[in-house]
């Protein structure tokens, strides 16, 4: 049930679904849910980084103080905000999309120096940290919450069928059977599930009671 909330005085529209969601963020795959959509990183941020390195590399192979090389120096500066502009409006349809279908939405603590290690440059391109902030904004504006879980929590390693904690797990491992449970986990989905129960217990019963009396009319 949808309700919508037009009030002149907040332009807004509240839009109430009683629903609570985990979500994975990743490199190929930007988010998964715990309901099991995927939404990919789209395709234009790496045609982009080849347009700007594609400018780079003539921008320094012009004169230093040459016209030429101040055209290219234009060039690159308008090539970084391009991508910078593409990707900001991305990050906005997506939060707006999120915060329409879900009240609730957990996340890990970003550790971005631990990923940028674990990746390497790639992390700062997508630019996790702006996508929640811009979604932290949406969702204050809309009346929803978002969840952030410690960053230590084995999200990966822990079955979220049964709760069964692996001892270790490989990077490179995308789907794992439980051994005590038999249940196949795929990597991010069942990360991003495990994500949404820890949320979900973090949040206050009384918040959860306004949440669903707010779709009982
Ligand atoms: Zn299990």
């Amino acid at each position: 049930m949808v309700i919508v909330v037009d009030d002149a005085s907040n332009p807004d529209v509240e839009i109430k679904t009683g629903k609570i969601a985990g979500f994975d963020l990743g490199l190929k795959t930007f988010l998964t849910c715990s309901d099991g959509t995927k939404i990919e990183s789209p395709q234009f941020f790496k045609q982009s980084l080849n347009a700007i390195k594609k400018a780079s590399r003539q921008h320094s192979k012009k004169l230093k103080g040459s016209a030429n090389r101040e055209r290219a120096r234009k060039n690159l500066v308008r090539k970084y905000e391009d991508i910078s502009n593409a990707r900001r409006d991305w990050f906005w349809k997506l939060a707006h999309d999120l915060t329409n279908r879900f009240d609730v939405l957990c996340f890990e603590t970003l550790n971005l120096k631990g990923m940028q290690r674990l990746w390497g440059r790639k992390i700062s391109d997508l630019a996790f940290g702006e996508f929640l902030q811009i979604l932290e904004w949406i969702a204050k504006k809309k009346g929803k919450q978002i969840v952030f879980i410690d960053q230590w929590y084995p999200s990966s390693k822990t079955c979220s069928n049964c709760g069964h904690v692996l001892e270790k797990l490989d990077l490179s491992v995308r789907k794992w059977r439980c051994p005590s449970c038999q249940s196949v986990n795929g990597r991010d989905e069942n990360a991003a599930k495990n994500i949404c129960a820890v949320g979900a217990s973090t949040v206050g019963l009384d918040d959860l009671r306004r949440t669903l009396s707010a779709i009982v009319v």
